[in-house]
């Protein structure tokens, strides 16, 4: 899809500047539709800077071609692109978490240290769920055997009650 007609369908503004980027990379001919959202007027001018084609009215329907795809939107625009990329809102459900009055961290997820712990001393949390980054199984796992191999060691040295000093 490199330096074709891409599309970017996002349905919030929160990350919109960071998918356009991501993917202005990798094709300049840009469209982002936002669905019936409106972009702030911070966001609008470094679009049109970039030539980044922004339509704002709600799609009707994706008309889908063997080699490209029709995007129709309800006040009768419609623009043909290559391909396209969704931007999915990731949403943990965090309820057990708030019902449990555990600390949150700067983006909305468990706090926890480097290796699990929670603001509550015999709870844990790894993945997604106390992420700081992005939302990537290889961060998820990486974190999750980090977290693990800490419980292991702490339940082992628990049972070797001894001073150091
Ligand atoms: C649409 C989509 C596409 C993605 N694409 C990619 C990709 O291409 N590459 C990539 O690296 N990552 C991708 N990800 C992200 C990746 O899936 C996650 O980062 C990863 O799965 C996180 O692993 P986790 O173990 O933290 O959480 P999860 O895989 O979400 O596992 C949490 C588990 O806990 C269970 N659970 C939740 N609440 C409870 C409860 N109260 N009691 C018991 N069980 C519970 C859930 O059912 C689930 O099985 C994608 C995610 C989505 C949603």
């Amino acid at each position: 899809m490199k330096d074709r007609k891409l599309a970017i369908i996002a349905g919030q503004e929160e990350q919109l500047l960071h998918f356009v980027q991501m993917i202005f990379h990798w094709s300049k001919q840009l469209s982002v539709f936002t669905n019936g959202l409106l972009v702030s007027k911070i966001i609008k001018p470094v679009l049109e800077k970039h030539e980044v084609k922004l339509f704002e009215r709600k799609i009707k329907t994706i008309e889908n071609d063997t080699q490209q795809c029709t995007i129709h939107l309800i006040n009768g625009q419609k623009e043909v692109i290559d391909g396209g990329f969704l931007m999915p809102e990731l949403k943990p459900n965090l309820n057990f978490a708030k019902d449990l009055s555990l600390e949150l961290n700067d983006r909305g997820r468990i706090y926890t240290d480097e290796f699990g712990h929670t603001s509550h001393r015999n709870i844990y949390a790894t993945g997604d769920i106390n992420t700081t980054f992005a939302e990537q199984l290889v961060h998820a796992a990486s974190s999750g055997s980090k977290v693990a191999a800490g419980i292991v060691r702490e339940i082992a040295s628990s049972n070797f009650d001894f001073q150091t000093k």
